[in-house]
């Protein structure tokens, strides 16, 4: 298949690619390389992907409708897959008009220049965050979501909102797909898992929002893919899934395990919680396991290992 992939350099983008190309897919990338964390770590994860014949990218922003227009009127795409957001929490507390601005008019111009395209088929992006300290536990497709955290929560909220006005209005297919945490080779750098281990490992003391009792459904950057696979393979109609872990873990316990792989004790400075922070995630893969045969598979114990393998080849990328 022939896609259009935005935000194709970012941490899951990258390896989403990897995994299309080996499989014979075509990809066009478009990425701003924006400046949420550094711009050299993008170019360096997309950097084996231009030799390969079936790979192109394009450094633009999805907030431009005329290119994104004239991309899907020059190329025959049969699907976009749209993961290109502003990401985090924390932030969009202090900037929430950037996050609206990328991720719901970001979604609509991208959605927009589809339809003029006539190009239908789109899977996209969203959040957990969008349940906020949802009271139902596991967290389900069912529940209302409308009463976010963060600027960031709303904005992808909104964004799946505008997804189904698309659906209903123009017929496109259009799965979102809410991933959990997610974590692995190449994470962004300001996230939880990036941070502890560049720290613990270096001697750093780590800040913990919080008292440690706080929960992530942490999920494995290859499990991640094989959602969106399944998502690609089972498009109709409009649909939204959980793809997480299903396991959740809690802050003190991802600190040992992080201890555990480094063989390092971290020193910790306590700091109360962050507002836009949630309690807990917990995705219910109930819908995802029936529909989609989705099943994660690398246990939180296997993905710290995976990483910190990967983070002793990779050290003196990450940021600290
Ligand atoms: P990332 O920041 O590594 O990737 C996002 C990419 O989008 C970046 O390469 C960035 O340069 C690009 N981008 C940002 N604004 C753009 C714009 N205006 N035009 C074109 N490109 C733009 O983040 P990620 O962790 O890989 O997240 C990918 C998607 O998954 C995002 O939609 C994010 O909201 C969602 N998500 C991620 C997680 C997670 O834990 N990583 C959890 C839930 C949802």
């Amino acid at each position: 298949m022939h896609f259009l992939l935005t935000g194709g350099a970012g941490f899951i983008g990258s390896h989403l690619t990897e995994q299309l190309l080996a499989t014979g897919h075509s990809v066009v990338c478009i990425d701003n390389l924006d400046d949420y964390y550094s711009s050299d770590l993008k170019r360096s994860n997309i950097a084996p992907f231009h030799r390969h014949h079936l790979y192109t990218f394009i450094e633009g922003d999805i907030r431009n409708g005329i290119l994104l227009e004239s991309l899907l009127q020059k190329n025959s795409f049969d699907m976009v897959i749209h993961l290109a957001a502003r990401a985090g929490v924390r932030p969009s507390v202090e900037n929430p008009s950037l996050y609206v601005d990328v991720n719901v008019n970001g979604t609509l111009t991208l959605l927009e220049a589809m339809r003029q395209a006539q190009v239908t088929k789109i899977v996209m992006a969203s959040s957990s965050s969008v349940y906020g300290n949802s009271s139902t536990i596991p967290f389900t497709e069912a529940d209302a979501c409308d009463r976010p955290l963060s600027a960031y929560a709303a904005s992808k909220r909104a964004a799946e909102l505008l997804a189904h006005t698309y659906y209903h209005l123009h017929g496109f297919d259009i799965t979102c797909l809410r991933f959990f945490t997610v974590y692995g080779p190449r994470q962004r750098p300001e996230m939880a898992i990036s941070q502890f281990t560049a720290s613990i490992s270096n001697g750093y003391p780590i800040t913990l929002y919080g008292d440690g009792s706080t929960a992530r459904d942490y999920t494995y950057v290859t499990d991640i893919v094989s959602g969106v696979l399944a998502a690609i393979k089972n498009l109709g109609g409009f649909n939204i899934y959980n793809i997480g872990g299903s396991a959740p873990v809690t802050l003190l316990s991802l600190i040992q395990h992080i201890e555990k792989g480094l063989g390092s004790k971290a020193v910790i400075n306590w700091q109360p919680m962050q507002p836009g922070d949630v309690e807990q995630t917990y995705a219910d893969l109930s819908l995802a396991r029936k529909l989609l045969h989705y099943e994660p598979t690398i246990s939180i114990e296997k993905g710290i290992e995976q990483y910190i393998i990967w983070f002793h080849q990779n050290n003196t990328l990450t940021m600290l």
